[in-house]
């Protein structure tokens, strides 16, 4: 198996339609994970604060270990603080490399994925290119991955279907005081032509093409990647515009992400 297709298969998060083996891989983390949830029950009474920071640092060890080379988005990674996503009960296995339920039937996407896919969109952008870029992500989820774009970009743009998602979202990133993160809710198949165009665009869920929205509102020069769904299941697609009527597209290996729905709920 090649390198990409090994971390590819790393990155699949649980379908929301089979709960139970979502929760079975939960419970059954591996041992560098139950290694890292352990640090985190242990100490968590006495000093929140420093325990979030040291399994957070431990996080991102995994993450390097997993093949993750992008020292900004490792840094990044270092300092949000991933369990102010995650409902309390679940807030002790944050740091976990997994996907962990956030209601409304969705997931917050393991951290790797969210490393891999940033690190993988962001690659030929270093210096200002990186700091100015402006962001489109649809599925704002919890916000936690729009929070990781928000401290990485110039500007964040990122759009929710479910209403209750896009408050919760609101609530959870309020604390940090992002000021170049704009949420919006709405269908993100439309993307959010008011602010475009965009130099990066990411979706965190999978439709069977990619909304032509999406391709108009890309920055000629821009990249995206995007899960799609297709007669094997998902795989990563990463579409490079390289004029006003050309994009390139690149196919990467299999992925699991909820999928692409239309309309508002
Ligand atoms: N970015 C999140 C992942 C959320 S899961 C994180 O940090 O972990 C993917 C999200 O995409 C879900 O909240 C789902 O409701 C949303 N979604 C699905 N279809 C959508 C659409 N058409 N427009 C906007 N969001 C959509």
């Amino acid at each position: 198996m090649s390198k990409m297709a090994r971390w590819m298969d790393q990155a699949a998060i649980p379908r929301p339609s089979a709960p139970t083996r979502s929760r079975h891989r939960v419970s059954q983390p591996d041992s560098a994970e139950r290694q890292v949830d352990s640090r985190a029950t242990a100490a968590e009474s006495a000093e929140p604060g420093l325990v979030s920071e040291a399994v957070r640092l431990a996080m991102v060890e995994g993450l390097r270990r997993a093949g993750v080379r992008d020292s900004g988005v490792l840094e990044v990674m270092r300092n949000v603080p991933r369990h102010r996503f995650v409902e309390p009960a679940l807030s002790s296995r944050a740091y976990e490399d997994v996907a962990l339920p956030i209601g409304h039937a969705q997931t917050i996407s393991r951290p790797f994925t969210v490393a891999r896919m940033i690190e993988l969109l962001a690659a030929p952008l270093e210096g200002t290119a990186r700091s100015a870029a402006r962001v489109l992500e649809i599925g704002t989820g919890c916000g936690y991955q729009a929070a990781v774009l928000a401290r990485l970009f110039g500007e964040v743009v990122s759009i929710e279907r479910i209403r209750g998602l896009h408050e919760q979202a609101r609530t959870n990133l309020r604390s940090l005081r992002i000021a170049n993160l704009r949420l919006v809710f709405g269908d993100g198949q439309l993307g959010v032509p008011q602010a475009a165009p965009y130099d990066l665009v990411i979706a965190a869920a999978a439709g069977e093409s990619i909304p032509e929205a999406w391709l108009q509102q890309m920055q000629i020069g821009g990249r995206l990647i995007a899960p799609v769904s297709g007669g094997k299941g998902q795989a990563l697609h990463l579409v490079e515009r390289s004029g006003s009527d050309r994009w390139q597209l690149t196919v990467l290996d299999a992925v699991r992400f909820v999928p692409l729905r239309d309309g508002t709920a």
